[in-house]
């Protein structure tokens, strides 16, 4: 169960609000490529993509120099297209309105992935600038389409006619979406409404970048330097990547612990140095809120008041209500329902920790009273003690490239997928840290997509692990190949060393293919389908995480790396055992960031003061002092660096309750995780058609019935509440 900074998909799109027509996956439609990209430009990010695997972008070439003007001519382009819709003089029709918009802003839509490059793997300040004067044009932008009144009288023609005449299902569902999606985004409002409301888009669109550029700064800016003697608990390869940081900070002969999760988290675990894990601790839970130029209160509750104008301009009482509609969950009153139903049962598992930490405190003759920079520290004493399960010991036997050979032979047995080795230098890369593989039919040989990994941290990427592709299946005009990429945190080796991560890192890992996966196997015909429902998407992805501690998984690829012996059994006993060790931790401070997003939006922003409502709630909510929120609101990224998350924090939860579901159907198969029947249906009804069905129904297809939370509770070890 990861609450990791883990996003899918575009994360830049995601800061659109009109997300699914303005930018909608990118497609290989040759006719339409001819008439619009400016194929003797000198902009690199302009052409069109060539080379083998149906042209591919050119991450080699890219230069940020070139990024506005790309930026710029992709929204001319793109307007251009709309105009070509509404110059049709013929009656709206599903061929003449729906299709090109489908098609439109090609262009665009390529410049994107570089731009998503340049900002969540590459970024500077030099590309923060430019981010920052383009993005209230792309707000313009949207708005001039989202409230285009002319296409949404015909996108309205269309779907009013499919009321009377219903479309083939994949057609449907794309009316549906593209006109709830115009209507949505303020489509019905009057002129002097469309108006603000493009104004506060735009403002908010600002508010975002200035949001998270605040995160980043205060992520770059509060790095801890150890000296010699202050590196006590702390392993080997911690301390020389360390050390090499350092270096690369000029700060040769120090160990730096920079202010990012990968850092903290393994910290906070293992230092002895009680007064540095406070200061560690407190710069990481401080980002965004050090009452300073990078502070982001104000931020939030210009936000909060910016969403509530907008979504009351549409006639709804909140954000949470206007934005949950076309969710799984439907309402916040649902979402809220499941979070409470959680809650109590994880509160009351961290005082048990507590009082176990506590013990072991004492015993040990620590006098202290557990804080929340102990409780990393203390629980893995516990974790220790209790399943005698030492987490370096783990991480032995977890090297990064035989995970990476573990996932390929999962997604072999379910999705009968091969993964091969793209030579160097034939696909164009944007880091020499990045690697490709093509992904083909392990019978059939047909040619799937590319594989891009891009594994190590480094300055100017954010951190956390996510997913995204740079081309979608698509086949309305053809079918298009898969162009996906993983992207992660690890910390680079030092030349020669494996990389050795933790079960958490590697649950991610395997958590991220999932979202590949899912990006691999679509076969939607229209780019809109490809869409996710925030609150399901990550449900494929948290499932696939289970076949981590699979038979198979264990006794082929978890292997030590010197010895190259096979993880022993009595280890891989203690793993499961343990696997419900700090669900009170877990549960708790991923449930007080999803609560307090809901609760956030749920109030009224008037006069709200952030940081006293964080304050006031979790204390009505009775969150135990030992610990924080997973993502404190000042750096809440998900929900206010764009909208991808906002009142959809939850859906982690919520897809959860699938997973958990979802893998009861495994267990209870005669061939286990790999039964082929069910990897079968979980194809077909889960995985593959992607947005182009109600997630609701797809789920009864493959289950038979809807989730239900038993299983959620018995995996987190909380007792099961009785009906
Ligand atoms: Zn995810």
């Amino acid at each position: 169960m990861q609450y990791k900074n883990i996003m899918i998909s575009k994360p830049l799109k995601a800061a659109f609000i009109f997300s699914i027509v303005l930018f909608s996956t990118c497609k290989d439609d040759k006719n339409f490529e001819e008439k619009i990209v400016m194929n003797d430009t000198d902009n690199v990010l302009l052409q069109k993509w060539k080379g083998p695997y149906q042209g591919l972008p050119a991450f080699d070439k890219m230069t940020i120099a070139d990024v506005k003007d790309a930026v710029e001519t992709g929204m001319e382009l793109g307007l251009k297209d709309i105009e070509t819709i509404l110059n049709n003089a013929e009656a709206a029709t599903f061929e003449n309105t729906i299709v090109p918009l489908e098609a439109s802003a090609n262009t665009l839509n390529h410049v994107f992935t570089y731009y998503g490059i340049l900002s969540s793997n590459m970024s500077s300040p030099e590309f923060r600038n430019i981010q920052g004067e383009l993005a209230p044009k792309l707000s313009d932008y949207n708005s001039k389409i989202s409230q285009n009144e002319k296409l949404f009288q015909r996108v309205q023609a269309v779907y009013n006619a499919s009321q009377n005449n219903p479309l083939p299902a994949d057609q449907q569902r794309v009316v549906d979406l593209t006109y709830k999606g115009f209507e949505m985004n303020g489509a019905n409002l009057n002129a002097e409404q469309k108006t603000r409301y493009a104004a506060i888009n735009k403002e908010l669109s600002s508010l975002y970048t200035d949001f998270s550029n605040n995160v980043l700064h205060d992520e770059e800016n509060y790095v801890t330097y150890l000296n010699k003697n202050q590196l006590g608990g702390l392993s080997e390869s911690f301390i020389k990547s360390a050390a090499k940081i350092a270096i690369d900070k000029g700060e040769d002969g120090t160990y730096a612990i920079t202010n990012s999760r990968s850092s903290m988290d393994p910290f906070l675990t293992y230092s002895t140095e009680r007064k540095l894990r406070k200061i560690v601790w407190t710069n990481y839970y401080s980002r965004g809120d050090n009452a300073d130029d990078y502070d982001n209160n104000a931020i939030i509750t210009a936000i909060l008041k910016l969403r509530k104008e907008r979504v009351g301009l549409m006639g709804y009482d909140n954000y949470a209500q206007w934005r949950l509609q076309d969710r799984m969950a439907k309402t916040p009153e649902r979402a809220m329902d499941l979070m409470m139903a959680v809650w109590p049962a994880a509160i009351a598992r961290v005082n048990e920790e507590v009082a176990d930490m506590q013990t072991v405190a004492n015993t040990s003759g620590d006098r202290l009273k557990i804080k929340p920079w102990d409780y990393r520290y203390y629980a893995e004493k516990v974790r220790q003690k209790k399943y005698d399960l030492d987490s370096d010991e783990v991480k032995q036997y977890l090297q990064l490239d035989k995970l990476t050979d573990a996932m390929f032979y999962v997604a072999g047995r379910l999705f009968n997928y091969k993964f091969t080795p793209v030579e160097e230098g034939k696909v164009p890369v944007f880091h020499e840290d990045v690697t490709v593989w093509e992904v083909t039919d392990k019978d059939s040989g047909k040619h799937i997509g590319l594989w891009y990994l891009d594994p190590y941290a480094r300055e100017g990427k954010r951190s956390g692990a996510w997913a995204t592709t740079y081309r979608s299946y698509t086949s309305y005009k053809g079918e298009t190949n898969v162009l996906a990429s993983n992207n992660s945190n690890f910390v680079k080796p030092a030349p020669g060393e494996s990389v050795l991560v933790s079960w958490d890192d590697a649950t991610t890992f395997f958590h991220e293919f999932g979202h590949a996966l899912h990006f691999f196997s679509s076969n939607v015909k229209y780019p809109t389908l490809n869409s996710g429902v925030r609150d399901y998407t990550e449900f494929q992805s948290q499932l696939l995480e289970r076949w981590l501690s699979t038979d198979e998984v264990i006794n082929q690829f978890l292997v030590h790396h010197e010895t190259g012996e096979p993880i022993p059994a009595s280890l891989v006993e203690k793993i499961k055992k343990a696997s419900t060790f700090n669900q009170g931790f877990e549960t708790t401070e991923y449930l007080a960031s999803a609560l307090m997003d809901m609760k956030l939006h749920l109030a009224d922003p008037t006069n709200i003061d952030i940081d006293k409502f964080e304050r006031e709630t979790l204390a009505e909510l009775n969150m135990p002092n030992e610990l924080p929120m997973r993502h404190r609101t000042p750096q809440f990224g998900h929900v206010f660096s764009g909208e991808g998350y906002a009142t959809a924090y939850y859906g982690y939860m919520w897809a959860d309750v699938l997973t958990s579901d979802a893998s009861e159907a495994f267990k209870e198969a005669p061939g286990g995780f790999y039964d082929k029947a069910v990897a079968d249906k979980l194809v077909k009804y889960l995985f593959a058609p992607r947005n182009s069905m109600d997630p609701a129904e797809a789920y009864r297809l493959f289950r038979g019935r809807d989730a239900q939370i038993e299983a959620l509770m018995i995996d987190r070890g909380f007792p099961v509440p009785v009906k």
